[in-house]
């Protein structure tokens, strides 16, 4: 494994963090409403059309260092475990749409869609093409993360979104490619870091709803790591 290849990783990581802000905060909104059109503290309209989303830089006002951070630290992680492999590209593109579903769930509890339905063909479509021999695998494991999800969410009182369940099963699947293993220790680290943060909660006494997603995406980087 060349430096070269874990500075390259970096620097995608860097430039793609850095489209990041204006897209999170424009869906970071509560469920069923419509995208922001405009930045809440300076009024100021965001262009309409792809020019309104495409940006690099902070959302309007304020910071957008953070995505560059987190992407750039992801791409130089992925690179070091995984390797010169052709599946480093697919994951180092997965992770795109795979922090910008974190941002949002972190600021307003949702995982559109689109995002989920984008890291799934993002990844999939060239996992199926690299490892042919594992799409059954794989979508085995999305269907039984998502059944599984899917009963936890119909009971009452779980906390699990049908956000959750779509990212689940999108996130088994995908793990399906590199292995039963990685999509076991993939899931159980989600779990272990979603017990501990409400364990957490707990015992300070703060009562407020936890995103499930970023414990997912950040269990499935563990999983895909130790299969590695
Ligand atoms: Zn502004």
């Amino acid at each position: 494994m060349s430096s070269h290849l874990v500075i390259l990783s970096m620097l995608f990581g860097a430039a793609a963090g850095a489209f990041l802000p204006r897209i999170a905060y424009r869906l970071t909104v509560p469920f069923g409403r419509p995208a922001r059109s405009s930045c809440h503290r300076c009024d100021r309209q965001f262009p309409s059309g792809t020019g309104g989303w495409i940006h690099a830089g902070p959302a309007c006002c304020g910071h957008g260092h953070r995505p560059v951070i987190v992407s750039a630290l992801l791409g130089g992680v992925l690179a070091v475990l995984l390797g010169p492999v052709p599946q480093l590209p697919v994951h180092l593109l997965a992770a795109v749409p795979g922090v910008l579903l974190a941002m949002i769930d972190l600021g307003c509890l949702r995982l559109p869609d689109r995002l989920v339905g984008m890291l799934a063909v993002v990844a999939g479509l060239p996992l199926a093409l690299l490892r042919p021999d594992r799409i059954g695998p794989a979508l085995a494991a999305g269907l039984l993360i998502g059944a599984a999800y899917l009963a936890i969410a119909l009971l009452p009182g779980r906390g699990l979104g049908l956000g959750d369940v779509k990212l689940g099963a999108t996130l088994a699947f995908l793990l399906g490619f590199a292995g039963w293993p990685a999509v076991a220790v993939g899931f159980g680290t989600a779990h272990l870091l979603n017990g501990a943060i409400a364990t957490w909660l707990l015992v300070t006494r703060r009562t407020r709803p936890v995103p499930f997603g970023p414990a997912l995406l950040l269990g499935s980087c563990a999983g895909l790591l130790t299969a590695a």
